[in-house]
């Protein structure tokens, strides 16, 4: 029988040293950020050249994809002397790194990795490697970016979320609730959001008194609308952050007005954490500049304009190249992740000598509704489907309020277990009240702009 110590040491303490320990890293990090966001826009340009120069030695110098792509083009890192030779590289896609995951790794951190997946909102499922100082690192900035929203670590924190699918574990469970307690944080559930059981939501809130809120903008809004609709008063919290996907306007006004505070854009994604956030001037978002360095490319194009020039006159709109400067294990150079931003050259308000992104287009995610009255945030799919073996890229449509179309593209790892895991995670959330047809092709059309909709809702807008 193991110890009650060593369980005790190995699912509670353990896990309080390790975020103690990493928390420290973090702060340090997120010191250095937050002192890197006052720089002068050449200054954070010149800090960012380095870091990128920094990243491209190791490159070539331990990743076998770059080191045969750039051989095949002629190239060494040297010849790179500036961004708009850097903008001459080809772009990283996702079907490259599904099909080139272990040379993208870089001979040192061979058996170092961590590793994360993504549903992405392009519809197409991925896995990736990450150092652990690139985690803390990306954790630093996140913080960063909330603070410029009023958020502080620590602060009693409510997450409007994606709920654990699958099967999660006991210890994890509690490893979660340990978590949560530690850093002050509440997750509610946002998959389980129904017309029906809106009030518990607004009592949950009222119960946590939260001083931030960090949620999905699709069922914050539409808890919003509930919240006016019936005329429910609420907790009032001090700042709320829309996460996963962008807030438009009205939607801002709703939620504000609902809950009588300011709420704040941010853009992010699984494979970088954050990219861009407001600060409090609400003028435009601020890329990280420091941590990444993001591209925008004019559709089918190979040379990009950069986010970060702050000579480039007026505003420029292209599809978002990103590249990570710290993630040295898996290193993503100019990776396009299907989103389309418009940059602006003005400088912001606050000071603060981070470029802005003036709006971020793309992720469009129509949410799923039935007849039992749940709203499925589009989130959910590529959320639940993100772990699924051998799904290349896959589309939701709804027709009818009792049917969905599962349509897939399915790769050798794909199976009948797939299959069943499927089903039985889209029947845990919407009971059987809706008949969920499951369909394999060849391809999946994008849209006019190049992108992929992962859900598509085509109910008439009086059920919708
Ligand atoms: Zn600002």
């Amino acid at each position: 029988m193991a110890g009650w110590y060593e369980t005790a040491f190995r699912h509670v303490l353990y896990p309080i040293y390790e975020s103690g320990l990493r928390r420290r890293r973090t702060l340090a990090y997120l010191n250095e950020y937050r002192r890197n966001q006052w720089l002068a826009p050449e200054q954070i340009a010149a800090l960012q050249w380095e870091r990128l120069q920094r990243l491209l030695e190791h490159c070539e110098r331990e990743v076998p994809f770059y080191q045969r792509r750039w051989r095949e083009l002629g190239i060494t890192s040297a010849d790179i002397r500036n961004l708009d030779d850097y903008a001459q590289l080809p772009v990283l896609t996702k079907a490259d790194i599904r099909a080139h995951a272990d040379e993208l790794t870089a001979d040192s951190w061979r058996d170092r990795l961590q590793f994360k997946a993504t549903g992405g909102s392009t519809g197409e499922p991925l896995r990736f490697g990450f150092t652990r100082e690139s985690n803390d690192r990306r954790t630093a900035v996140m913080w960063r970016g909330y603070e410029w929203a009023g958020s502080r670590m620590g602060r009693r924190t409510l997450f409007l979320w994606g709920g654990a699918v699958g099967e999660p574990t006991r210890a994890h469970q509690f490893k979660d609730r340990l978590y949560n307690a530690a850093f002050a944080r509440r997750v509610l559930n946002s998959f389980s959001m129904t017309e029906a059981n809106m009030s518990s939501f607004a009592d949950a809130i009222d119960a946590y008194r939260p001083d931030v809120i960090v949620a999905y903008v699709g069922p914050l809004v539409r808890l919003a609308q509930w919240l006016i609709a019936t005329g429910r008063r609420i907790y009032r919290p001090q700042t709320i952050i829309g996460a996963a996907e962008a807030l438009h306007e009205f939607q801002r006004q709703i939620i504000e007005q609902a809950f009588g505070c300011p709420a704040y854009n941010t853009y992010g994604c699984r494979e970088f954490m954050l990219i861009a956030a407001e600060c409090e001037q609400r003028d435009g978002l601020h890329v990280n500049a420091d941590h990444l360095l993001v591209e925008l490319r004019k559709p089918g194009s190979a040379a990009s304009s950069h986010a970060d020039d702050p000579h480039a006159a007026g505003t420029c709109t292209g599809e978002v190249v990103i590249t990570d400067l710290f993630n040295y294990g898996m290193p993503f150079v100019r990776y396009v992740n299907g989103d389309v931003a418009t940059a602006t050259s003005s400088t912001c308000g606050c000071g603060r000598g981070l470029p802005l992104l003036r709006r971020v287009d793309g992720r469009v995610l129509d949410a799923i509704r039935t007849p039992a009255g749940h709203i499925l945030p589009g989130e959910f799919f590529p959320h639940m489907l993100k772990d699924v073996a051998g799904l290349e890229r896959f589309q939701v449509v709804q027709r009818r309020l009792d049917q969905l179309e599962l349509v897939m593209v399915r790769g050798p790892g794909f199976d009948e277990s797939s299959l069943a895991y499927i089903r039985r995670e889209v029947a845990k959330v919407v009971g059987d009240s809706i008949e969920l047809r499951c369909e394999f092709v060849d391809d999946i059309p994008l849209t006019p702009s190049g992108k992929l909709r992962v859900t598509v809702s085509q109910l008439p807008s009086s059920v919708a």
